[in-house]
């Protein structure tokens, strides 16, 4: 081992979502740190209700009204995905760059959309039936499975590593690092932890954050690579958006059911979400059908690839950022635990925004500032 990796902090972040990865990314990124990843599910693996990131569709769109600490960390990650996202580099294909459109049926829904790039208010004479405010936007989407696995990669091309294990209380890794759960076993106590657990802050010993609970989406994945822009009805009920990925494949959805455990998808909700997006996008039928006569809704049933749910990590009282010191064994020293998690519907969007506040945390805390 060379004596610049030999001073390194060795620092393990929990939990491979969206939220861990970049978090990870941006600590291994910054000199001085080695990061271990450690997560029960890791981005390769299956899609399951365990690991959200993959449901997400994801779109950025500015939509929290209130959280100005929220607002700050979207418009930090719109600024880095928007350079990730500039045509030529090889970036740009876990993104697309598209024109939203937001219709809302109440104007008491209204999110800060004003600050999105070329945001324009759509007259109302233009307005679809029960709408009654529109708005247009660039932003972009993500092709969440893909750009999951490109920050894994970068990750471990930085000199960060990914480790697979089940956590069943923080003292386990604060007694013996990431290496209680690699195949030699070369326990080590870390220098800090960061937890980005998502849901499984709930049920994570000696966490076991009850403020943490499911809110459930269920979403339908269409091929319909014609489709290259976004739309969205925010209604009080219910929100439904088609979210056109770079790849072709269209995300509709959508469902909130809060405290909703269920972890499959059910028949009827996807019916609903077809005939909801279709309603306000017929354009989701092939465009030889729609030259030829008026689409039905099953002209739209054969593009289907997947019908999917996840549960989206929301937290009484927003995401949790704060540091807390701790040791486990008797005698030990106490070192710095950064939380980072909570992200609800907005871990995409929030991500790296949400990992500069945990960087900072855990600089200060190693500096000895608190
Ligand atoms: C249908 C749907 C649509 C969405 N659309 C958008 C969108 O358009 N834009 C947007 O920004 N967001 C969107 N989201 C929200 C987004 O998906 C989540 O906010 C985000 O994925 C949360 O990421 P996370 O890293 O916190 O959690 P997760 O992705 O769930 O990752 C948690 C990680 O922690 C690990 N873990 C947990 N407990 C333990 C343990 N005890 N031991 C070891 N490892 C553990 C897990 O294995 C996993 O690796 C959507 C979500 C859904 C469901």
């Amino acid at each position: 081992m060379g004596s610049a990796t030999a001073h390194r902090k060795n620092v393990i972040v929990l939990g491979a979502g969206v939220v861990g990865l970049t978090t990870a990314l941006k600590i291994q990124e910054q000199r001085g740190y080695n990061v271990s990843l450690l997560a029960d599910v890791l981005p390769s693996d299956e899609k399951s209700t365990k690991y959200t990131s993959h449901w997400a569709g994801a779109h950025h769109v500015l939509n929290v009204t209130e959280d100005a600490r929220q607002q700050k960390m979207d418009l930090e990650t719109f600024k880095v995905m928007w350079e990730l996202s500039a045509p030529g580099t090889e970036t740009e294909q876990y993104f697309k760059r598209i024109v939203q459109t937001e219709y809302y049926t109440n104007t008491k829904l209204l999110p800060p959309l004003d600050r999105m790039p070329n945001y324009k208010v759509l007259a109302p004479e233009t307005l679809p039936t029960g709408i009654v405010h529109g708005s247009s936007f660039s932003t972009l989407t993500i092709d969440t499975p893909k750009y999951l696995a490109y920050l894994a990669a970068r990750l471990v091309s930085a000199g960060g590593q990914l480790v697979r294990g089940s956590v069943q209380h923080i003292d386990q890794v604060l007694e013996g690092g990431a290496g209680i759960f690699t195949p030699n076993r070369t326990p080590a106590r870390p220098d800090a932890v960061v937890v980005c657990t998502g849901l499984g802050t709930r049920f994570l010993g000696g966490i076991e954050d009850k403020d943490m609970h499911p809110i459930r989406g269920q979403t339908v994945l269409v091929r319909a690579p014609w489709i290259d822009f976004g739309r969205t009805i925010g209604a009080e009920n219910s929100w439904t958006y088609v979210i056109a990925r770079h790849s072709g494949d269209v995300i509709l959805g959508g469902t909130r059911s809060v405290d909703d455990w269920y972890p499959l998808p059910r028949p009827e909700t996807t019916r609903d979400i077809l005939e909801r997006t279709f309603a306000m996008c017929p354009e989701l039928a092939p465009p030889e059908v729609r030259a030829q006569r008026k689409p039905t809704i099953e002209d739209v049933l054969p593009l289907v690839i997947e019908e999917g749910c996840g549960f989206r990590p929301a937290r009484t009282g927003g995401i949790r950022l704060d540091v807390e010191w701790r040791g486990a064994g008797k005698g030990a020293k106490k070192v710095p635990v950064v939380f980072n998690y909570g992200h609800g519907g907005y871990g995409f969007q929030s991500s790296w925004g949400s990992a500069n506040i945990a960087l900072k945390l855990l600089e200060e805390a190693m500096a000895g500032k608190f």
